[in-house]
């Protein structure tokens, strides 16, 4: 909830958005209070442990007290990796010198807002997307500017749905392959048209940022595409990726981004001064050996065919239920199912409508069928608008997170399919409901 305007803040906090994942936590928590269990399709982060490999390298770190201030750029042995690893991966030369460490993949999306627009100036990002896109512009006095993505394309976007976004306040293009929520891939072909019409509508200021965060994560045998590879892109892009996904370190808190120039990386390292020095170097350290260690690739290849094989149960699954349609993605860890059919069906577009148009406002029929699936039916979920409300009207899907067990998520899918088919318990359930 946002907090009640008073002159206690500025305005400007009430603009700032937020990451729903992290909200559902106190109700999943009530539920289990009251002695019910629930199957958690909500989680955004891998169901593994860390590699020993990493982990004995952080306490081997810690034992020897490698815990003092650091390099605020992050540690130079890490940023090597990285540039090394930009090589191996992407075919990109890389100095170390344009590699800054965060804590996390998260920080620098705020902080590439921050540093590249004024007031007024138009930050595109896609939608459905990680909902920190959207959640900054206009805490900053930006405009978002969402790019909505289509399920008919496997939730890519063409060049032309792009050029008509583009305007001479664009500073910022947000793109993000694999994607969060929807699992969509672009392929060679369609990255390449896309950095054409950058190239072409944009100068040479206006920056790409790449959140590749998923690299790891794609399936059927193909390879990670960075758009940064097409000619004439590296010079306006920011790579961003970290060790939360691929090495399922998500409490690490450790990401980097690597800028088309050392200045910028500079400009980055100074935002990282001013708002927390380093990040812990015992950390850095273990994501070097992440990096760097021969079991490494096997050890996230295990996890990604883990992921693959229960993509392809559970995808089959979904479109069994009638008045839902789910897209075989094809990286990260999520299924976006359409469940329109299934919002008609047990009468949310129905309670929609009829809601106070205040509340219609503050919620969605998907928003109504993930909130009765939690309580009617004991399964966490997120609804579409947890990626980006504007403009979302007559969207409804759901993100089912796949990082559980197979026989978790089967248990998951039989439960959402009951909630599919109860229509009365879907009445009963927004008698009590109160729309926040
Ligand atoms: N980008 C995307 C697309 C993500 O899905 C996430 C995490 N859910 C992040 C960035 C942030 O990652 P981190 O936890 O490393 O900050």
């Amino acid at each position: 909830m946002q907090p009640v305007r008073t002159r206690l803040y500025a305005d400007r906090i009430y603009e700032l958005g937020t990451e729903n994942a992290f909200k559902i936590g106190p109700h999943i928590a009530r539920l289990e209070s009251e002695g019910h269990k629930v199957v958690r399709l909500n989680l955004g982060e891998p169901d593994f442990d860390i590699p020993p490999f990493v982990r004995d390298e952080v306490k081997r770190q810690l034992d020897r007290g490698n815990t003092h201030y650091c390099d605020p750029k992050g540690i130079l042995p890490l940023r090597k990796a990285i540039a090394a690893q930009m090589k191996e991966m992407r075919g990109l030369d890389v100095s170390p010198e344009q590699v800054v460490v965060f804590p996390g993949g998260k920080p620098s999306i705020g902080f590439c807002q921050e540093a590249y627009c004024n007031p007024g100036d138009e930050v595109i990002y896609p939608s459905p997307g990680f909902p920190i896109y959207e959640s900054f512009p206009r805490y900053l006095g930006a405009v978002p500017v969402p790019l909505h993505l289509d399920e008919g394309s496997n939730f890519t976007f063409t060049a032309a749905q792009l050029e008509r976004l583009i305007t001479d306040r664009t500073r910022l293009i947000i793109i993000n392959f694999p994607s969060n929520p929807t699992g969509g891939v672009a392929t060679l072909e369609q990255l390449a048209a896309i950095a054409e019409i950058i190239q072409r509508k944009c100068g040479p200021d206006v920056r790409v940022y790449s959140d590749e965060i998923y690299e790891n994560i794609v399936f059927d045998g193909l390879k990670h595409i960075s758009i940064a590879t097409i000619a004439g892109m590296a010079e306006r892009t920011i790579i961003s990726s970290g060790f939360s996904k691929s090495f399922a370190w998500t409490g690490g808190r450790l990401g980097y981004a690597v800028f088309p120039t050392e200045e910028e990386a500079d400009t980055f390292k100074n935002l990282n001064i001013n708002y927390f020095s380093c990040v812990p170097p015992y950390s850095q350290e273990g994501a070097r050996v992440a990096l760097e260690h021969p079991d490494s690739k096997a050890t996230v290849a295990r996890m990604v065919q883990t992921f693959q094989q229960r993509r392809d149960v559970i995808v089959q699954m979904l479109n069994g239920i009638d008045g839902i349609r789910c897209n075989t993605p094809g990286g990260a860890f999520y299924l976006f199912p359409n469940i329109a059919g299934v919002c008609e069906k047990v009468g949310a577009v129905e309670a929609f409508n009829n809601l106070p148009a205040a509340a219609r406002q503050r919620t969605a029929p998907s928003t109504l069928f993930q909130m009765f699936l939690l309580y009617g039916h004991k399964v966490a979920s997120l609804d579409r608008n947890s990626f980006g409300r504007i403009g979302t009207e007559g969207q409804h899907y759901l993100r089912l997170s796949i990082a559980s067990e197979l026989g978790v998520l089967e248990e998951g899918v039989r439960r959402l399919k009951a909630a599919s088919e109860d229509r009365a318990g879907f009445e009963q359930f927004m008698r009590t409901f109160e729309v926040h």
